[in-house]
């Protein structure tokens, strides 16, 4: 159980603090079924279910919310000036407050807060 600062590759693959950027470990409700004695359980449980929507916190920095919001975005990757096409729309990456991303279209600046965009396409990207 280490406290590694890389990059996750088995149960916590992409996976990340949204807001102190902590890549784990994070503590995660689950809901298992297990036997129960008289005398106490019989084992520490099999599989335990949770789901995106399962409440989920950083044990770096605290913040909890639901595990789909751990969800480490790939936009957080795109460098600032990326050109990408979303549900029909050009926006241009770039940071914003709380290292969420704040994006213009077309001139008219817009302030994006769902950071779990799965469908975007990169149209042009600045190198860096
Ligand atoms: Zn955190």
């Amino acid at each position: 159980m280490s406290k590694n600062k890389e990059a996750n590759t088995n149960c916590l693959k992409s996976k990340r603090c949204p807001k102190c950027k902590s890549v784990g470990p994070f503590k995660v409700e689950g809901h298992a079924l297990f036997v129960l004695h008289d005398d106490g359980t019989e084992d520490g449980g099999g599989n335990i279910e949770f789901n995106g929507d399962s409440y989920a916190e950083c044990a770096e920095c605290g913040h909890h919310g639901i595990w789909e919001q751990f969800d480490r975005s790939e936009m957080e990757d795109l460098p600032n000036g990326t050109l990408i096409l979303y549900k029909g729309h050009r926006y241009f990456m770039s940071r914003g407050l709380e290292g969420r991303i704040v994006t213009g279209e077309d001139g008219n600046w817009q302030f994006i807060k769902d950071l779990n965009w799965k469908k975007y396409k990169v149209l042009h990207q600045p190198k860096k």
